[in-house]
């Protein structure tokens, strides 16, 4: 099938595999071994990588702490923050349309005393920085919205709602999953605490990512969650993944020069996907469609059809409906759910995700083959 699923995961890019391999086996030393050449080897390559990180976030690499993905980037910046002031300040603010490894980090942390405020964004998937500025209070230490939702692409307001933080003294944290290498994002103008991403999501390895910490926010504190041997600053103990931090690094790079060219050639394609389908099929509507989007995601609700037969059907394209993280179970998406949109409608929604090796052809083959299972199926 046509593979139409880069939110869920992205190929490893041919150069960023080139670059990664040899620290599997010839160069294969500990990047803390500090007396021989080959932990000096592993080492120097890291801080190539955490240069090429920081530098397409804008940001120093003293305040790049590898991770095993997003997910634990997000554990480690919520939790870590709630160790370290927990006692002081116990509200947190987030959304409902986050990922999962948000929520549940959330809900994980009020049997320990936080409270939790989930705010619920409009019909288009979009929350306000003064939704934000309502629930901050005395006793608020963290917000943490996410920079561009997974499933519709919708771009939250991320630079007023850091300054909005900012300005009320509260740490801003946010999930950059989907928007690391797709949008340009420059910390330094910034004032975002925390950030949160992956490399597979950007065509590096999967289960290496990072989480940027602000070291220029001086009441910024983060508990570490993996204890042990302090690397990373003591922020996250464990031998580094060096083949995967190798892979991060030079992705971030791929990204960082190719970012644009990318983004406009999926933004062609994208609408291309999405208008012909719209136009071709009544009864047819974008979540999120009226929100700031990621150039390479559209979110489709096909009215009138069964959602459950919709995916099966769709057999020539790999797609998801709700994300994948989630798909383990057959509820709607909580995302489209917090959207408003019904139960019935959310089971119909697919959402395409293209990625740079996407061609016209395929698109053109995924308009004919969607057009013809909506028609046969309605
Ligand atoms: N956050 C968002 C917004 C995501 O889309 C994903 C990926 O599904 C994650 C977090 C989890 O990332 P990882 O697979 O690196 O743990």
């Amino acid at each position: 099938p046509i593979y139409l699923d880069y939110n869920a995961t992205t190929p490893v890019d041919e150069r960023v595999l080139a670059e990664m391999i040899p620290w599997f086996s010839q160069n294969f030393g500990n990047a803390a071994s500090r007396s021989h050449l080959y932990g000096w080897q592993a080492e120097e390559a890291v801080s190539v990588a955490r240069v090429q990180v920081a530098k397409l976030l804008g940001a120093g690499e003293k305040d790049i702490v590898f991770t095993s993905g997003a997910t634990e980037s997000n554990n480690l910046a919520i939790k870590g923050v709630f160790e370290a002031f927990g006692k002081e300040k116990n509200h947190i603010i987030t959304i409902a349309t986050e990922h999962k490894a948000i929520l549940d980090v959330c809900t994980h942390l009020e049997q320990f005393g936080a409270k939790i405020t989930v705010l619920l964004p409009d019909t288009d998937g979009l929350i306000t920085t003064a939704q934000i500025t309502e629930v901050i209070g005395a006793n608020t230490l963290l917000v943490s919205a996410m920079y561009a939702n997974n499933e519709t692409g919708v771009i939250f307001p991320i630079e007023e709602i850091a300054k909005v933080c900012r300005e009320k003294n509260v740490f801003f944290h946010t999930d950059a999953t989907q928007a690391v290498g797709k949008l340009p994002i420059n910390l330094r103008n910034t004032p975002i605490d925390l950030l949160s991403l992956s490399a597979h999501k950007l065509y590096g390895a999967k289960g290496i990512g990072a989480l940027y910490v602000n070291r220029n926010n001086p009441r910024l504190k983060v508990i570490a969650q993996m204890d042990g041997g302090k690397h990373e600053r003591g922020m996250r103990s464990g031998t580094l993944n060096v083949p995967g931090i190798v892979s991060l690094g030079k992705a971030c790079d791929l990204a960082r020069l190719e970012m644009s060219a990318n983004q406009e050639k999926l933004s062609f394609l994208r609408n291309k996907l999405e208008q012909t389908i719209l136009s071709m099929l009544e009864n047819t509507s974008v979540n999120g469609g009226n929100a700031p989007r990621l150039a390479h995601v559209t979110n489709i609700a096909f009215g009138g059809v069964d959602g459950e037969m919709l995916l099966g059907n769709l057999k020539n394209i790999a797609v998801s409906s709700g994300s994948a993280c989630t798909s383990a179970s057959v509820l709607p998406s909580h995302v489209l759910k917090a959207m408003g949109i019904n139960d019935d409608l959310a089971y119909s929604s697919i959402r395409f995700s293209l990625g740079k090796y996407t061609t016209e052809e395929e698109i053109d083959f995924t308009v004919n083959h969607v057009v013809e299972v909506i028609e046969k199926m309605r």
